[in-house]
């Protein structure tokens, strides 16, 4: 068990495990609203979601809009969408961008 210890906290493999995700999502997405470049795209964990393989939320500074990079089954889609919509608003979701 020394050697989990050694390869870093469960903190450090956390900001790891995003760090390879934000590498699967593209450097930059359009804002939905304004049309503006993110390049702030945080990932989301979506282990516990099935269908989905990866999601990825941008905050647009210039509106407040949310942008949303998914990729996942459509049947994960559908089932993200709205869990997007219920605590975001519809509108707010922007997919098809990841990398395979
Ligand atoms: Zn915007």
């Amino acid at each position: 068990m020394g050697e989990a210890k050694r390869r870093g906290s469960a903190e450090q493999r956390q900001v790891a495990a995003v760090a390879a995700q934000r590498e699967q999502l593209p450097k930059v997405v359009m804002c939905n609203n304004c049309k503006a470049e993110l390049t702030d795209i945080h990932p989301m964990d979506v282990r516990g979601m099935p269908g989905m393989r990866l999601a990825g939320g941008a905050h647009c500074p210039a509106c407040s809009h949310d942008t949303w990079v998914l990729d996942g089954t459509p049947e994960g889609l559908a089932l993200f969408q709205g869990f997007l919509d219920e605590e975001h608003g519809a509108g707010a979701i922007s997919t098809g961008f990841a990398r395979r």
